[in-house]
């Protein structure tokens, strides 16, 4: 397994050059996903100064919180059931994969504060991928409105798996331009400033097309 160190060095040099290409202002953050490897690993990514870490299961995420004693924020970034909201809302830091009113319900049930969210919609249209559908990301986001407990912090998405880059490119964009309208409403409850967009094989492209948080696992830490 290579050094943190190196891996980071490397996808930080991409990034950076995505940055300059992009027409956006602002901030990348690196969300290293920890969700196929030991607490160990993941406290070698704390000590490269990732502090922002993503776990996709209730089980993983609680486990690694008890094993790693060293100050982390946490990031939700799988499909969340239901009935596990109360083992992990006041657990997290933020929440990725917000796409149903009914885990909107029990989120304002079980949270003790507001939590930040993403809401995730699914752009691509896979089948088997969650998330809402693009024209719904809207009306969601405006019902959202009754909730005291959710904050709506930016969208996310996952790209399709292609090798076709145009066909991700289109993925992020039509998601970057779907959060701009979001930001049009001036929602007090959703400022959706933020996306949640890219992995280990697209975060450069997401980076180009205006990612604020990058979600990467296995050219990082696997
Ligand atoms: C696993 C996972 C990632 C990281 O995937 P890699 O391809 O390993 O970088 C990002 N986002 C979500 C939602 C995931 O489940």
């Amino acid at each position: 397994m290579a050094k943190i160190s190196e891996n980071l060095s490397y996808i930080q040099n991409k990034i950076d050059e995505a940055q300059k290409k992009r027409k956006y202002d602002g901030q990348v953050s690196i969300i290293a996903v920890t969700k196929e490897v030991s607490s160990e690993r993941a406290s070698e990514a704390l000590e490269n100064n990732l502090f922002h870490l993503g776990e996709n299961r209730p089980e993983g995420l609680l486990a690694k919180k008890e094993e790693i004693k060293d100050k982390a924020i946490w990031h939700y970034i799988g499909s969340l059931q239901t009935r596990k909201v109360k083992l992990v809302i006041n657990e997290i830091d933020y929440l990725h994969s917000l796409d149903r009113l009914s885990l909107a319900e029990e989120i304002e049930k079980r949270a003790e504060n507001p939590v930040k969210c993403f809401v995730q919609a699914n752009v691509s249209g896979e089948q088997s991928k969650h998330g809402l559908d693009k024209e719904d990301v809207i009306p969601f986001i405006q019902s959202l409105a009754q909730f005291t407990k959710i904050q709506v912090v930016g969208l996310m998405t996952m790209a399709p798996n292609t090798e076709d880059e145009s066909v991700i490119r289109k993925v992020f964009s039509d998601l970057k331009q779907l959060q701009q309208e979001v930001v049009n409403l001036h929602l007090p409850y959703a400022p959706c400033n933020e996306l949640s967009m890219g992995m280990s094989n697209d975060y450069e492209i997401a980076v180009e097309e205006g990612a604020t948080f990058v979600r990467i696992g296995t050219a990082l830490v696997g």
